[in-house]
């Protein structure tokens, strides 16, 4: 299938990719949305199987009745799916939350049960999702940059060593959502049993993009923990999912504690389920499990690695598109496939990031997302700037927060966008009043 037919065949897979909306010189023009990283579009199939299972949609894990039986399967039986999809592992259990950051907040709370005075490795690259978690629970070190933003290898051995041991767990991203860099999880994860460390993968943004594979290689190199979010890979808001080793799981008591997540209680004492239902109190989110699987179904179906490639041919050009363009700043190199996801961010000499985020959407109807990402630290670094002037711009009005532009595609993006895009970006930079 040549690139023309593919990219239209992917367009015609998410929900309302022609969607038009208002931009400043009057009418309308198709909405263009280079937020994928943020959130993506449903599938139509997603939104097809959620009106499917509309009719059966009935009480999970409790009463006899028959919507009731094949609703609680069903959701049972999307652990498995979500499983296969990341090659997880045979001990491996699914807990189904509500997002990746709700599953990083479980996870260092089930962790912090194991007591001592371990600490958790993270990196300088991450989202808060994976960063305020363990702070709260974990004294936490983090693993260097490289002058190119990328994460330095070296350093996480480094510190592993300098701490002898006392490493719980390595905390790091599969793909930053700031640069694209993808992280070499299976060495890290060698680095990291080498020295008696777990570790978890923030999958949110590697998860949509490209096969994972969680047992992939030597027992050394396999994840031990990983985490992402449905609204993410084409499904709606409002599911997520933690991934790990049952008998890891079954260390601590849950977060939310109520109703499904004991076995059995009186008012004297509580015996909590085993994972996955220990963790997952209350009603869950079926409606959101059901549009996962949909969403994986899809995924599976069409080949991740050729999308992969494809979205990969995709951001090439934006970045050659970029390095062409006099002003503009690229806060990544240039990579092959395997070390980025299909995003990059950039700034743009004499015109602050949230002016030219507006200036794309009214000049074209181009969605990108401009700011510090929720990754504060990260873009700190990148702009190479110190905490005391990051407090300064937020509390000044006469000054503008630093922050970059960052245009994120997904699979349903086509070329002809591409090429809006720098049109509109080359446009502004020729004029940036
Ligand atoms: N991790 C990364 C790398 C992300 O990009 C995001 C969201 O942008 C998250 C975690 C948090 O995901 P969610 O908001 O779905 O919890």
């Amino acid at each position: 299938m040549n690139e023309v037919t593919f990219s239209s065949y992917l367009r015609s897979l998410v929900v309302g990719a022609n969607t038009q909306v208002p931009v400043a010189s009057g009418g309308y023009v198709i909405a263009t949305n280079f937020d994928n990283a943020a959130t993506t579009p449903p599938f139509c199939a997603v939104m097809d199987e959620i009106i499917a299972f509309a009719p059966w949609y009935s009480s999970v894990h409790r009463g006899k009745g028959y919507k009731s039986i094949v609703t609680s399967d069903i959701y049972e039986q999307a652990r498995q799916t979500v499983k296969q999809f990341v090659c997880a592992g045979a001990n491996d259990t699914a807990v189904f939350t509500k997002s990746t950051t709700e599953s990083i907040n479980l996870l260092a709370n089930v962790l912090a049960n194991d007591g001592g005075e371990k600490l958790i490795l993270a990196t300088d690259m991450e989202h808060l999702a994976n960063d305020l978690p363990w702070r709260r629970h974990f004294k936490v070190d983090y693993a260097c940059l490289d002058a190119f933003g990328r994460l330095s290898l070296k350093n996480v051995e480094d510190k592993l060593q300098q701490h002898k041991g006392k490493v719980a767990l390595v905390a790091v991203t599969g793909a930053s959502n700031v640069t694209g860099y993808i992280n070499p999880v299976h060495s890290i994860a060698r680095l990291a049993h080498k020295h008696g460390a777990k570790i978890f993968v923030d999958g949110a943004q590697l998860v949509p993009h490209m096969p994972f594979c969680m047992s992939k290689g030597q027992a050394t190199e396999c994840i031990d923990f990983l985490a992402f979010s449905a609204h993410k890979m084409y499904a709606p808001f409002g599911a997520g999912v933690l991934i790990g080793n049952s008998e890891d799981l079954l260390q601590a008591e849950p977060l939310l504690w109520g109703g499904g997540a004991v076995d059995l209680t009186s008012q004297q004492f509580i015996e909590w389920d085993a994972p996955p239902g220990r963790y997952e109190a209350g009603t869950p989110n079926v409606m959101g499990v059901v549009a996962l699987v949909a969403a994986i179904r899809t995924l599976e179906a069409n080949d991740l690695e050729m999308i992969h490639q494809y979205e990969s041919s995709l951001i090439s050009t934006v970045i050659a598109g970029l390095t062409d363009i006099s002003g503009i700043r690229l806060y990544s190199v240039p990579t092959c496939d395997d070390e980025r996801v299909s995003l990059i961010s950039f700034t743009m000499e004499g015109i602050d990031h949230g002016l030219l985020a507006q200036a794309l959407s009214q000049e074209a109807g181009i969605a990108v997302r401009n700011g510090l990402f929720c990754a504060h630290p990260y873009v700190e670094k990148l702009l190479k700037i110190s905490d005391e002037e990051l407090k300064y711009y937020h509390t000044h009005d006469d000054a503008s927060v630093p922050g970059l532009v960052r245009i994120s595609l997904g699979l349903y993006n086509t070329r002809q966008e591409v090429e809006l895009f720098l049109r509109t970006v080359r446009r502004i930079a020729a004029d940036p009043a």
